[in-house]
């Protein structure tokens, strides 16, 4: 429920939809993105098929899932040496978020996954040494050859 305060805090009104490709996972989140990152680690690249994975990073109470279950599969990054859980459909195999070691107590969506693609920016791009060779790059953007400090 939306509670007003004497200063209404308008991170509140920030509610964003997604989920997975057959329809069986939906969820959404509130207030603001903690960090939206591209991360070019050989893991991400496998883990989703595509050149990298983007995580946009929220506190655990800032994502609800409303339908259906995730199965999760859990491993240790060559690169970093943390362990990851990816969280997917069972039904159609599309990973929605994940969970990362370095991170307690947040959850990454994955960016792909949402309704509107467009409406957080990317921040950081990490492990930026293990990215595809005609990877560019925006010019806002901040490059991390590891992971972030
Ligand atoms: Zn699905
Ligand atoms: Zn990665």
């Amino acid at each position: 429920m939306l509670t007003l305060k004497a200063f209404p805090d308008m991170s509140n009104l920030y509610i964003h939809e997604g989920g997975c490709l057959c329809g069986a996972i939906r969820f959404h989140t509130t207030d603001k993105a903690v960090a939206v990152m591209v991360c070019h680690c050989a893991a991400c690249k496998q883990r989703t098929g595509a050149a990298y994975g983007l995580g946009v990073y929220f506190n655990d109470d800032d994502i609800e899932f409303t339908k259906g279950s995730k199965q999760l599969f859990q491993f240790v990054s060559d690169e970093s040496g943390r362990w990851l859980r990816t969280e997917f459909c069972g039904r159609c195999g599309t990973t929605v978020s994940c969970v990362v070691e370095k991170r307690p107590g947040m959850r990454g969506v994955a960016g792909g996954s949402y309704d509107d693609l467009n409406w957080f920016t990317v921040e950081s791009h990490i492990w930026t040494r293990s990215a595809r060779s005609d990877m560019c790059y925006p010019d806002h953007a901040k490059l991390y050859e590891q992971g972030t400090p």
